[in-house]
């Protein structure tokens, strides 16, 4: 595939040298594989938002009957809330999976 000149330089080289080409290229292919998988799922998922509330003894109602919800990702939660921003020292945080994971 490269030829007598390429192999007679593979011949010559160091363990050093190859096992330096040899990482080089494993991590270079690795790397390339999942950049083209993460392209591909990127164009094909259709992801949506999730609420996700602190659960516990000092979680607001509102925030409580949000957690858990999901919206397609341009739409908004119930009545307009925004995670984080229900009321001062609300600990709700947003999070985006894969809409079909949550059944949208
Ligand atoms: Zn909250």
């Amino acid at each position: 595939m490269f030829g007598d000149k390429a192999t007679r330089s593979i011949g010559r080289a160091t363990r050093p040298t190859l096992e330096l080409v040899a990482t080089t290229e494993t991590s270079s292919a690795f790397s390339a594989g999942r950049r083209y998988l993460a392209e591909r799922l990127v164009a094909s998922v259709t992801l949506a938002r999730t609420w996700d509330a602190t659960l516990d003894q000092r979680t607001c109602r509102q925030c409580a009957a949000l957690d858990g919800a999901t919206v397609p990702l341009r739409d908004r939660f119930p009545g307009g809330a925004r995670p984080g921003e229900v009321h001062p020292g609300c600990r709700c945080i947003e999070g985006a999976l894969p809409a079909f994971l949550l059944e949208l």
